[in-house]
């Protein structure tokens, strides 16, 4: 018996429930047309929304950034690790959010893991939503903190945790703003008042939101207008912004307090200067550019109602993020699979992060398909959907 035939009796298995899936290797940058094995295929899965990824303006900050700092930031960010650019970056997020300051970690999944296991302890109570993602879940298994999970946005279920939780010290209601498998919205209003009715604190994360929503793709508190009554926002900087990272934007108290004590932020090396420095730019290119933002939706009710006039079923989707419902994990990938000898690339979800019976690729549109991309991909959709028997 070897040492490790217990993972390869595990992979075996995701392979005869088709969910074993090797890396795809692109041979270009993330862009609409993307270079796979020789064949140009028409990205539909990528977090790039509004086209950041390679936008001139983030690409000359980068490489002006490195000719400055050099490519390392050479430490964790509480030793040598915080350079100017990182203040700046800071400095304009917290503007951009319209909160008193913001913190930048390494990611959007690193963000979610330092806040949680740093603000809540064992006197405290978190309460959840079903369906969010996964970096949420992992913050919230490092607290001793008692945890609660309400059904995906029922609000009823969310009023009995905070009935249940006055005993509490602190109560954190944490939830994604739009989700990220169905790409629908948060009720964030109602779970605001709720939160204000028991003396709660509201997290939003809005990973899939900034850059989406609200004026100039600032989020969904602004979406909302509920400037004020959130409390911690997080986001990240590796979807729409383009780049990688993650940042909480908030009070000044809160962030002293993380410098202090989320060990993600102390413990692992802060981002490099050229990424810092492209952020930066990006948030610049948000506010300059918002026919940016109007060219994602307006892309997105034009594909929806057309996948939803061939009879496709989208799920619950109010954003750019469209899912297509598929069924089994093996239909859903060969799906996925049939599409790309297409020439359209959207990515399978299959249990266990979605429902068994639920699985489906997810569509994100973005700000640079074109109209000529858009009729593409549904010709394709149309052709392959018939064979499979989904329209
Ligand atoms: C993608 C995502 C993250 C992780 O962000 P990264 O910057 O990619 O680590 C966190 N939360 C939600 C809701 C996400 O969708």
């Amino acid at each position: 018996m070897g040492k490790f035939d217990h993972l390869s009796t595990e992979l075996e298995q995701l392979c005869n429930e088709g969910r074993y899936r090797p890396l795809k290797i692109w041979d270009s940058g993330s862009d609409t047309w993307m270079e796979l094995s020789g064949n140009k295929i028409l990205q539909m899965s990528s977090n790039n929304y509004l086209g950041m990824t390679n936008h001139p303006d983030l690409q000359k900050a980068a490489i002006e950034a490195i000719e400055q700092y050099g490519v390392g930031s050479g430490s964790v960010r509480s030793i040598t690790g915080t350079l100017r650019i990182h203040d700046e970056l800071e400095n304009e997020l917290a503007k951009f959010k319209g909160t008193e300051a913001a913190l930048v970690f390494q990611s959007g999944f690193t963000t979610n893991q330092g806040i949680l296991s740093s603000i809540l302890g064992p006197d405290d109570v978190v309460i959840s939503d079903e369906l969010n993602h996964a970096s949420i879940i992992d913050g919230i298994r490092l607290t001793k903190a008692h945890r609660k999970i309400y059904g995906h946005k029922n609000l009823e279920q969310l009023e009995d945790c905070l009935k249940a939780s006055a005993s509490f010290r602190s109560r954190v209601v944490v939830t994604d703003g739009v989700f990220s498998m169905d790409g629908d919205i948060a009720p964030l209003p109602e779970i605001v008042q709720l939160a204000e009715k028991y003396d709660a604190i509201v997290y939003v994360d809005d990973a899939h939101a900034s850059g989406v929503l609200g004026r100039n793709g600032k989020g969904s508190t602004d979406h909302f207008n509920l400037h004020g009554r959130v409390h911690i926002q997080v986001g990240t900087l590796s979807k729409a912004i383009g780049a990688v990272g993650g940042y909480m934007a908030g009070s000044q108290l809160l962030k002293d307090y993380l410098i202090h004590k989320a060990r993600s932020f102390l413990f692992s090396t802060s981002l490099p200067p050229s990424v810092a420095a492209a952020c930066l730019a990006s948030v610049r290119v948000l506010k300059n550019e918002p026919e940016r933002s109007e060219r994602l939706w307006s892309n997105t009710l034009y594909f929806r109602d057309k996948l939803q006039k061939l009879g496709f079923d989208t799920g619950e989707s109010e954003t750019p993020i469209i899912p297509i419902i598929v069924g089994t994990p093996e239909k859903t990938n060969k799906f996925s699979d049939r599409l790309l000898e297409e020439g359209v690339f959207a990515q399978g979800i299959v249990f266990p992060t979605v429902a068994m019976d639920k699985g489906r690729v997810r569509l994100i549109i973005t700000a640079n398909h074109t109209m000529d991309d858009l009729n593409f991909a549904l010709d394709r959709l149309q052709h392959v959907g018939k064979q499979f028997g989904l329209i």
